[in-house]
């Protein structure tokens, strides 16, 4: 047996480069490079044939024959490059299927309409990213599925909101924008226990939203969550050219999946799955490795700084969830692996004054700035700043912010690329201007 067929005994890092090299999606044995797959439509050998892939379209969990190669038929349904994107994200997760998307909306509304119907209900921690809680609040009671929010690190309050109707419990770890950890195996714990008293086969399942930490820093499958959504125009993509999304986890909603991408239509574009093949999953732990030594410093910084009230980062040991951040993100190394993003608020004389501070910050950045962008999105190769409370999470009335910890001058900082002194020497002048 040639060495590459038994993937498990290579490390995440150059599977996140070589991907399956044996897969039966790929058709370009001699190429280094996968070509960019730019074929709308597919032509078919024969009307048989054509008919064949319909009838194996979405049908995976009950394959006729041996020959599992894919029968491209229309992009909309798959091509080569979402194929072996697909491939190479289950391996980055640890998981059994990856299905794409348009964006990192996409994925979280195919996931959540997927495992719902009319009379379920989804429990979310309160915080999310501004759009996912509008998904929940405005779009999900229309379907007839109802979303109730909770504080996830309260694992007794969880506990108790739990109903027989209950389908979905739905995260972010860490949370965006405020980085509070949620303990990924104790929810799989009440998840577990809660399935041994179901008796009508109707499961309960957790979602966890894994952009913030992406899969060099935490792996919820493997801590017992059943599915991990992803932006991959964040920290995946992490150039910034392309959106994308991708929901990784157990193969039984595959199918289901499929077929509710090619009906609601929100397919990854082919050149968006080519560059996050290509140039986003395999640079991402390098990248991330590199934005990780640079928070440190810049989340010491900050905490050293007199303006600045607080700084919630994982990897400093004043942060409240310091010990869970050390138990469950891990690189592939097994070394702790606390991300590439900052949450802080300056301080001030009301929550008022403290918006009005970190305004004026964000201002001279704006103005002044070389190595910090004033932007939403996150997990760049250059630094992001922007304030979650009027831009990313603004959907998010101002009283529910407050009461679950975003304060109104809370900052949202992402890490990039730059060198460290230069990051920390914008910061540092941006603060002498608020
Ligand atoms: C940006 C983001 C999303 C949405 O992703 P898009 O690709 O913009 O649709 C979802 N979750 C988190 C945590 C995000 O930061």
């Amino acid at each position: 047996m040639k060495t590459k067929d038994n993937l498990t005994n290579y490390h995440l890092e150059s599977l996140l480069i070589h991907g399956k090299t044996n897969s039966e999606n790929w058709d370009y044995s001699h190429h280094l490079v996968p070509p960019v797959s730019a074929s709308a439509t597919f032509k078919l050998d024969s009307v048989e044939r054509g008919a064949q892939g319909f009838i194996e379209f979405a049908n995976n969990e009950n394959p006729e024959g041996a020959d599992h190669r894919p029968i491209y038929i229309y992009e909309r349904l798959g091509e080569p490059n979402k194929n072996i994107l697909e491939e190479n994200l289950t391996l980055a997760e640890s998981g059994e299927m990856a299905l794409t998307f348009a964006t990192g909306m996409a994925a979280i509304s195919g996931i959540l309409c997927t495992l719902s119907v009319a009379g379920d209900e989804i429990l979310h921690h309160h915080t999310l990213y501004g759009c996912t809680y509008s998904l929940l609040v405005n779009w999900m009671p229309r379907l007839g599925i109802k979303a109730k929010g909770v504080g996830f690190y309260d694992l007794d309050e969880l506990r108790a909101a739990i109903t027989p109707k209950t389908r979905v419990l739905y995260f972010e770890s860490p949370v965006n924008p405020t980085l509070e950890l949620i303990d990924i195996e104790a929810v799989a714990g009440i998840i577990r226990d809660e399935n041994l008293k179901r008796g009508d086969g109707r499961k309960l399942y957790m979602v966890v939203d894994n952009t913030f930490a992406t899969p060099v820093c935490q792996q919820p499958l493997t801590l017992g969550a059943d599915f991990v959504v992803h932006s991959l125009t964040k920290n995946i993509g992490g150039f910034g050219t392309d959106m994308g999304g991708a929901v990784i986890g157990k193969k039984f909603i595959y199918d289901l999946l499929l077929l509710y991408r090619k009906d609601f239509g929100n397919t990854l574009s082919f050149h968006s799955a080519w560059t996050h093949l290509v140039y986003g999953l395999p640079s991402l732990n390098l990248r991330v490795r590199q934005q990780e030594r640079t928070a440190i410093m810049v989340a010491e910084f900050l905490a050293s700084h007199p303006s600045v009230e607080y700084v919630n980062y994982p990897g400093l040991p004043s942060f409240p969830g310091y010990a869970l951040a050390r138990k469950q993100m891990k690189d592939p190394s097994g070394n702790f692996a606390p991300g590439n993003m900052i949450y802080f608020v300056l301080k001030g004389n009301s929550p008022g004054d403290k918006r009005e501070k970190g305004k004026n910050m964000m201002n001279s950045l704006a103005s002044n700035a070389y190595t910090v962008t004033l932007a939403v999105s996150l997990g760049n190769i250059r630094t992001l700043i922007e304030h979650p409370g009027s831009m990313t999470h603004s959907a998010i009335p101002a009283e529910e912010q407050v009461k679950h910890g975003m304060e109104p001058g809370g900052i949202r900082l992402s890490i990039g690329l730059e060198y460290h002194a230069d990051i920390i020497a914008d910061l540092k002048a941006s603060l002498e201007n608020s």
